[in-house]
């Protein structure tokens, strides 16, 4: 099976009746692009960067955050790479940043901390839009938005920034912004926020935690947490359908992209790009190349109408298990 998998390797993620479906990585260290170009990713759909962040010992500067990210976009030139800004707070402490909160996950994260320290989110910036200069494969994601407020501030910034860089005399493309979607309140608001962005990416991780209210790194609710569960599966509906006819790239870079349970319904949706860790590329392309694109929407049909999570898994490992 995995000699068959690999023969996937330089096709791509389309399904028998033809829907193409792009397959992407996420990634957090740059030893983490080998093997996403071995799977033969056709982009980067998430860079973490509070992963080089983390394993320093203090803030990175401008310049040393641009030859990080140089690296990134100058291995996959020519295809998309979306480097998400600092998503920092919660479980993702920084040693020489330290947060101390009552409630972390409620609290000072994401986009929320590098809007009250504008210095950290336009070093960065700056660092991302340097690095993007003469191969424009740049998406600038933003993590944990959960109003237009606080998405219009931090397009504020990111035109300042570039605005500051050609003044500068570097030639700098406009990059494409995108907004993660991952706190419930940006999936009542997506009608707003699809005009307000370039793409869009569910992080499906957060998105299940704060729709559940269950804390995904806490053993005694974990059984609980499911991302398969009808109320979280009705919130990526409504952002995916708000996406279509926008013109608006939407993908899924949470955990659920590289679930082939989670995949198959993410095809019925109609999503425009997965975005997973490279070990999981093979099997959903696999997935996407065996599952036509009627069945999966069929498939979705079915799960929408189930109550409970368990029917879901039931159904679809029915499904999947026919096709081998
Ligand atoms: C997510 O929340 O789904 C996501 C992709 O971001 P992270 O796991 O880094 O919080
Ligand atoms: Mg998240």
């Amino acid at each position: 099976l995995t000699a068959e998998l690999s023969g996937l390797r330089d096709l791509p993620a389309t399904t028998p009746d033809g829907v193409r479906v792009g397959l992407h990585v996420n990634i957090g260290l740059l030893s983490d692009m080998a093997p996403s170009m071995t799977v033969g990713a056709e982009g980067i759909g998430l860079y973490r960067t509070e992963v080089p962040f983390q394993i320093r010992k203090q803030f990175p500067g401008e310049v040393e955050q641009a030859g990080i990210y140089r690296e990134a976009l100058e291995t996959f030139k020519g295809k998309p790479v979306v480097l998400r800004t600092l998503d920092v707070g919660g479980d993702k402490p920084l040693s020489y940043f330290p947060i101390k909160e009552d409630n972390p996950f409620l609290g000072w994260r994401g986009i929320r901390l590098v809007l009250d320290h504008p210095e950290i989110f336009l070093t960065q910036i700056r660092a991302m839009l340097r690095a993007s200069v003469g191969l424009d494969n740049l998406g600038i994601l933003l993590p944990m938005v959960g109003s237009v407020d606080e998405l219009e501030t931090a397009k504020v910034y990111i035109h300042q920034a570039l605005t500051e860089l050609r003044e500068e005399g570097e030639a700098v493309a406009t990059p494409r912004i995108g907004v993660m979607i991952e706190v419930p309140s940006a999936v009542y608001q997506i009608d707003i926020i699809v005009g307000m962005v370039d793409f869009l990416s569910i992080g499906t991780n957060d998105l299940t935690q704060y729709i559940l209210a269950i804390d995904r790194n806490n053993e005694r609710v974990a059984p609980r947490y499911d991302a398969l569960h009808p109320a979280v599966l009705r919130a990526i509906v409504q952002v995916v359908s708000a996406c279509q006819g926008s013109g608006r790239e939407v993908a899924v870079c949470g955990e659920l992209a590289g679930d082939p349970m989670g995949a198959v319904l993410l095809l019925g949706m109609g999503i425009d790009v997965l975005s997973m860790s490279a070990g999981s590329v093979p099997r959903i392309k696999w997935v996407m190349r065996t599952m036509s694109h009627a069945d999966a929407r069929n498939l979705l049909a079915e799960a929408l109408n189930c109550h409970r999570p368990s029917e879901i898994r039931q159904m679809l490992y029915q499904a999947l298990h026919e096709r081998g």
